[in-house]
């Protein structure tokens, strides 16, 4: 996509008939993908040698992410997905498990999946991660587990969230399927609760083709994952419990091992975009940035920001498509929250009315920019000059009306 900057900013924008600033679509991903030379001629090898599975390359992939995060366990997977089933299910977990709604659908699928009850809880308004509070007030005698996620690369509050599992004594897992590069105060993310699963499918940041990583810091645990990945088998035929097939093939640990190379770099270049968009976007009324704490690190695996319609002078919905109309691709992650999606108002029977106000007032808010390791400074500047071109074109408090698209079924509210 090539830029057409500057765009005029006194003139409309392109939904009024102005002129994009994007005479191609710019994407709100673009996955970071290894060459065929930096695979060596892995495929080939892999090929001869008639080892397809439960070979040396996920071996590698293990040792190299184990000695990276300073775990003593990590378990490849087929997925963040059956990782975060197999988890659960190699804890022997019973009743309910505790969970944000502000998350992808996938983290309360492993629950669901379990046979488990998910419980919604909410977040912080700050770091959109779910809040220790929250899980202290939405817990019951039936909790058997925390599942938390690091929404966008962001950390959760790691010590809180510990201190809620400690008193209850129940698991405590994370689902780590943005932060893989992302730290804590130093520490890398990959080491805390029980178990952290991390997801390798062509967006996150490390990319297999299709592909999970369970890490933990518990023999117990691991090896019971190891078995649980392979049928629950541990080889003899006996299974021990009804587990998955949830292998990783050589195929894709090869291309996994080939993607770590370059994470450090692409953390680094996405985090100076970030920083790019914070500071442009500082001056644009009613749009804001969740926060990262200064000691700790994200990967920013999403750029979501918030929209406030009052203050911006429309919604986030329609704010997308004044954007696609500029050839900004944008996505709302996480709307509409888990709790509102179709597949858990009955499971959930009538406790997707539970009122989650944070939740509830974030997806109603949210809004996904692109953002991928290799887009230009100039191209970032090129879509906040867009935002910002919207924005003065409807701006309150110049007297425009505030700009809203009718809510259709998705964004139904409870009331
Ligand atoms: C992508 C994603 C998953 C699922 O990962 P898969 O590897 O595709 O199964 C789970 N949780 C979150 C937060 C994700 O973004």
């Amino acid at each position: 996509m090539t830029l057409s900057l500057p765009i005029d900013a006194s003139g409309p924008p392109a939904m009024r008939g102005g002129t994009p600033p994007f005479d191609t679509l710019v994407p709100l991903a673009w996955p970071d993908v290894p060459s065929a030379d930096e695979l060596d001629g892995a495929v080939a090898r892999i090929l001869e040698s008639r080892v397809l599975t439960n070979g040396p390359f996920v071996r590698q992939l293990e040792q190299r992410v184990e000695e990276r995060l300073g775990v003593r366990h990590c378990i490849a997977v087929a997925s963040c997905t059956a990782g975060l089933t197999l988890v659960l299910r190699a804890s022997e977990l019973t009743g309910d498990v505790v969970l944000p709604s502000f998350t992808f659908t996938a983290t309360a699928h492993a629950v669901a999946w379990n046979g488990l009850t998910p419980v919604f809880a909410d977040v912080s308004p700050d770091t959109l991660t779910l809040d220790p509070s929250a899980v202290r007030r939405a817990v019951g005698v039936r909790c058997s587990a925390i599942v938390a996620t690091h929404t966008f690369g962001t950390p959760c509050d790691v010590e809180g969230l510990a201190q809620v599992a400690d008193e209850l004594g129940v698991r405590l897992v994370y689902d780590a399927a943005h932060a893989l590069g992302s730290h804590r105060d130093g520490v890398p993310i990959g080491g805390f609760g029980d178990a952290e699963v991390f997801s390798l499918s062509p967006t996150k940041m490390v990319v297999a083709g299709e592909g999970g990583l369970i890490t933990t810091d518990d023999d117990e645990l691991a090896e019971r994952c190891r078995i649980g990945r392979d049928y629950g088998n541990p080889g003899d035929y006996d299974c021990r419990f009804v587990g998955l097939n949830a292998r990783m093939s050589e195929f894709h640990a090869a291309v996994a091992i080939a993607s770590l190379e370059g994470l450090d770099a692409r953390v680094a270049r996405r985090n100076a975009l970030a920083e790019r968009y914070r500071l442009t976007l500082a001056d644009v009324p009613g749009l804001t940035m969740p926060s990262v704490a200064d000691r700790d690190g994200s990967t920013y695996k999403d750029l979501t920001v918030l929209v406030d319609a009052r203050r911006f002078g429309m919604d986030a919905t329609t704010l997308a498509t004044w954007l696609a109309a500029d050839n900004v691709e944008t996505r709302r992650y996480y709307a509409p929250p888990v709790h509102h999606q179709q597949a858990y108002r009955p499971r959930n029977g009538d406790r997707w009315r539970t009122s989650l106000p944070v939740t509830e007032q974030v997806a109603d808010e949210v809004l996904t920019l692109p953002l991928w390791s290799t887009m230009s400074e100039a191209q970032v500047e090129g879509v906040v000059a867009a935002l910002r071109r919207i924005q003065r074109h409807v701006d309150p408090a110049a007297g425009a009306e505030p700009v809203t698209l009718p809510a259709g079924p998705s964004e139904e509210r409870a009331s």
